[in-house]
């Protein structure tokens, strides 16, 4: 569906901003929502533990709320279970999955084979940015779980902002939240998580490019200079 997006100026952005920092992350959620309605869309990776709370907490206001997932082919298992298990336990009811235009098979005959080994900016743009541009076509607000704790890219990830990329405002709710008063969220609510959280991976993508055993997102692209897959860069 599409959605006349309300105008934000940069100063209505900047003004969102300074009201939000110190606000409860729950209560930006009710207000993307009341402000963008069924314009809101949700992009979940089911695999860190910030993205399982904004699942929960918008899931609480709105289970049918549009909640997108970039399914690469190369998706753990147990990422994939974690999605059937969320998707029951909170309710969700407008689920739809985005694949890449381009099979592995197409892929490997055009770029050649291991793509992500070579050229890891060419593999994601192919199997996660063009889909969630799709995902996002006609949206209005594009709420996600980014925080600043999560690596040194992300220190000044502001709440509000305006993605020129995707043609929409993008909200990040818990961007002032750690990781500890995200995990105490997901204990207090009994939210479901990737197992793979309590394996020593610390950020959870495909499992061609991620590695446990590191800190924070340094477990993703190993070897590049990396911790991106391009969808938060604008
Ligand atoms: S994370 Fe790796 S395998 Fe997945 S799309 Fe990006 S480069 Fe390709």
């Amino acid at each position: 569906m599409t959605s006349t997006a309300p105008a934000f100026t940069a100063s209505d952005i900047h003004s969102l901003n300074g009201r939000f920092e110190t606000a409860d992350p729950r209560e930006i959620v009710c207000w993307a929502f009341d402000t963008f309605g069924s314009g809101v869309s949700i992009g979940a990776s089911f695999g860190g533990a910030s993205g399982m709370a904004i699942l929960h907490m918008a899931g609480a206001v709105d289970p049918g709320v549009h909640v997108f997932v970039l399914d690469t082919g190369y998706l753990f298992e147990e990422t994939l279970e974690t999605m059937r298990r969320a998707v029951a336990q909170l309710g969700l009811s407008h689920v739809q999955v985005y694949r890449s235009l381009l099979s592995h098979e197409e892929q490997a005959e055009k770029y050649g084979s291991a793509l992500w080994m070579r050229d890891p900016d060419l593999c994601c743009e192919l199997r996660k940015v063009e889909p969630n541009r799709r995902a996002l076509a006609g949206k209005t607000a594009w709420l996600s779980g980014l925080r600043r704790d999560q690596s040194e890219g992300r220190a000044d990830t502001p709440i509000v902002s305006w993605s020129g990329r995707f043609g929409l405002l993008k909200v990040n709710p818990l961007a002032t939240w750690t990781e500890k008063q995200t995990w105490a969220y997901l204990a207090g609510h009994g939210v479901p998580y990737n197992p793979l959280l309590d394996q020593g991976y610390t950020s959870i993508g495909c499992y061609n490019c991620t590695v446990p055993g590191k800190q924070g997102r340094q477990g993703r692209w190993e070897g590049f200079a990396k911790d991106e897959c391009g969808l938060h860069s604008e």
